[in-house]
């Protein structure tokens, strides 16, 4: 993801980090959580910026590339390694090591331990001494990233400022989709199957997501009864083996929940639903009465909960085919 993207979609989190050093009020230690794809990364990159960018963090200028290229002298960052799933204790020694030695270059020093919530307990409790006094003189501020919260030790919470990263919100997940060069359906389709960015270029790739996303554009274009059953009889074959077929039937099921969700919406104009390309299609279903379509929505929440409860997709879909016109 890239650092301005994140910096918009977390803007309150920016605004505390901002805020903290113009007062010159940061902490010597923060620990970032929330799941993957909310940009804790990143915004621990831009605090990054913000302490050594003349402009105060404009990721553009050589400084800031310095930082978000991973090459800056005095900003140190741990992250999983290749075919690992932890953070080892080496990894921590390693950095602990490098910090008692004088940097060359002047100013606040930064390390970042992404996935501390990996490490063992142990490895996590060398840091503790650590944290609190960095093996040198010079300002130190220490980053720590993890989805787990309740897997970082509490002595290593006490010691922080905890900040929650929030999923990014639809809407901005749309833009920075297209932003990454996804196009404008597709972006709007993958934000209605993920919260996390960084995974949408290979979702997009899928084959079963783009054989899906074709029966989807057929199914909203479905007229009455008979159409639907000639498109049951064409289709049922995605759904038929079990795991792949709850997979495909999941993704579509999300794509008309989206659908029925913006038929179901006040607003006259296209531009604030989720599917606004599809709006010509939508319209058609904006006729209905509120009570039918609120209906139609809960049919959708309760097949969800038959997939759930391991009922065939191709049953369920069957049921969808049966009330979606
Ligand atoms: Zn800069």
């Amino acid at each position: 993801m890239k650092v301005e993207n994140v910096v918009n979609s977390q803007k309150v989190i920016y605004n505390i980090l901002k805020q903290a050093k113009v007062n010159n009020r940061l902490s010597h230690a923060y620990l970032f959580y929330g799941e993957a794809g909310t940009g804790k990364k990143e915004m621990a990159m831009a605090l990054a910026c913000m302490l050594y960018c003349e402009h105060g963090g404009c990721f553009k200028c050589d400084t800031c590339r310095t930082i978000l290229d991973g090459n800056h002298m005095n900003v140190d960052y741990i992250g999983m390694e290749a075919n690992k799933t932890k953070i080892s204790k080496d990894q921590i020694m390693d950095l602990q090591e490098e910090f008692s030695k004088t940097s060359l270059v002047e100013g606040t020093r930064v390390y970042i331990v992404d996935g501390i919530d990996t490490a063992s307990t142990q490895a996590q409790n060398s840091l503790l001494k650590f944290i609190e006094d960095p093996a040198n003189t010079t300002p130190t501020i220490g980053i720590f990233l993890a989805t787990e919260l309740s897997n970082v030790v509490s002595t290593i919470q006490s010691r922080c400022v905890l900040l929650h990263f929030e999923a990014i919100e639809q809407k901005n997940m749309i833009d920075i989709l297209i932003d990454q060069g996804i196009d404008d359906l597709d972006a709007r389709l993958i934000s209605c199957l993920t919260n996390d960015p960084d995974s949408a270029e290979e979702i997009s790739q899928n084959e079963n997501y783009q054989a899906i996303k074709g029966m989807f554009l057929e199914l909203v274009d479905v007229k009455n009864k008979s159409e639907a059953v000639k498109y049951y009889l064409e289709n049922a074959m995605y759904f038929s083996i079990p795991g792949v077929g709850t997979d495909n039937l999941t993704m579509l099921l999300k794509w008309v929940l989206a659908f029925f969700s913006d038929a179901n919406k006040d607003k006259k104009a296209d531009t604030d639903l989720i599917l606004s390309p599809l709006y010509d299609k939508i319209k058609v279903y904006k006729s209905n009465s509120r009570a039918l379509m609120t209906e139609k929505l809960e049919m959708v929440l309760f097949l969800f909960k038959e997939l759930k409860s391991n009922v065939s997709p191709k049953n369920v879909f069957f049921e969808l085919m049966e009330k979606f016109i």
